[in-house]
């Protein structure tokens, strides 16, 4: 036998399934609430203008491409830490960063770090969650233990699982937040759960571990940091992942940073110096061009007002069809107290089927719908192909 006839076969991506199968269809009328990319009013995912003008300053005044470090682009760095943290500066010589590919680099390194400090560290997971947090979190060493987040048939927060699975947490286990628009539900904490959560960690020595990889996509970039600001404020200890895949439209430059709160100045210079050792060990070094480009928008006072604004039409747009959808069928009003790109029905795989098949609806097989791929002309076609599957809640 062969070295690699001793692999197994992996199971396909069944959004990568999805998207074959919506390229496939020749309905002109199909709809494609599978992808996960924002789509703007006329279905496309744009690169935005803000990032367009700044990858013109890189393309004339960018002198080298040479090396930077394990680090990446340091001054990209810090121009997110004021956006994601505040101007407070509270946290100065505690809080250090490093670029990362993408919000998924910064996951895996944020775990890699942990696993190093602690091995074999728990982490808890509200579900459902994002597909990959389990095996990226698995791969980087730790011990998954899920509680119930969710619950899809009444479409509201499990607040009480919540609080009742942290209070049987062990001091030093990590707890996996989504900062905002929680994927796949979009079901958000309210400033006091996160308040209360907050306390919770503070109190039972956890380490909060944020991923917050929509920020300005629900409600904007400040009411979208209470989260994360607020953990921050109550610990010693605390990683967020943090992507700008979303909120700069960069996707596929994979672009993206580690922050990680310590105790005090020491040791945070001992936990940079490990974030150093273990990116140089996975990637060497994060790709530059994405990240050079939220640089060069954060330097220019004019380029980070067209960002903003591009943002806000961005979640403007989001909430929109939410709003038209809650108002196309009143048992959809959850919709519109959800935020961000996506929720999740509560409807049957055989439903989900029927979608795609009779109305050239797709959605992923969960149920989980991007609102962004939705056109607010289609709401009503939407909600009526819904009600023909029976995908409606009760
Ligand atoms: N966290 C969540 C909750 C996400 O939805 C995603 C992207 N789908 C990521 C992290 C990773 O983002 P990136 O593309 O920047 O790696």
């Amino acid at each position: 036998m062969t070295m690699f006839q001793t692999l197994q076969p992996q199971p396909a991506d069944g959004l990568l399934t999805l998207i074959g199968l919506f390229r496939d269809d020749p309905r002109n009328s199909k709809i494609d609430l599978g992808v996960g990319t924002y789509r703007n009013a006329a279905g496309v995912t744009p690169v935005m203008e803000a990032i367009k003008s700044a990858e013109r300053v890189l393309l004339e005044g960018q002198q080298t491409k040479a090396y930077l470090g394990p680090e990446g682009d340091q001054r990209f760095v810090e121009l997110l830490m004021p956006i994601a943290f505040g101007t407070s500066g509270a946290h100065a010589g505690r809080l250090v960063g490093v670029q990362t590919p993408g919000g998924g680099g910064a996951l895996r390194l944020g775990g890699e770090l942990i696993t190093a400090a602690r091995p074999g560290a728990k982490v808890w997971l509200g579900m459902p969650t994002w597909p990959n947090h389990r095996p990226v979190l698995e791969a980087a060493g730790l011990t998954v233990v899920e509680y119930r987040y969710f619950d899809p048939d009444t479409q509201s927060l499990c607040f009480d699982d919540m609080l009742a699975a942290l209070a049987t947490a062990e001091a030093g286990d990590v707890v996996l937040l989504h900062g905002c628009c929680h994927n796949p539900t979009g079901a958000e904490l309210e400033p006091a759960q996160w308040d209360a959560v907050a306390a919770l960690i503070a109190e039972r020595g956890l380490m909060p571990f944020i991923d917050l990889a929509y920020q300005g996509l629900g409600e904007g970039l400040e009411a979208d940091a209470y989260g994360t600001r607020r953990v921050l404020a109550c610990v010693e200890e605390a990683l967020v992942a943090y992507s700008c895949d979303k909120n700069f439209g960069l996707y596929r430059e994979r672009t993206g940073a580690l922050f990680v709160l310590s105790r005090d100045e020491a040791a945070a210079s001992v936990v940079y110096g490990n974030l150093l050792a273990l990116a140089r060990v996975n990637w060497s070094m994060p790709p530059d061009h994405g990240a050079a480009a939220v640089r060069t928008i954060l330097e220019s006072k004019e380029l980070r007002r067209v960002w903003r604004a591009e943002l806000e039409g961005m979640c403007r747009r989001i909430n929109q069809v939410r709003e038209a959808l809650t108002a196309a069928h009143p048992r959809l009003g959850f919709l519109s107290r959800q935020r961000g790109m996506f929720s999740q029905l509560p409807i049957t795989p055989a439903a989900v089927a029927a979608l795609r098949n009779d109305h050239g609806i797709y959605m992923a097989g969960s149920g989980r719908i991007n609102l962004a791929g939705l056109q607010i002309a289609d709401a009503e076609i939407f909600v009526g192909a819904l009600v023909a599957v029976g995908g409606l809640p009760a």
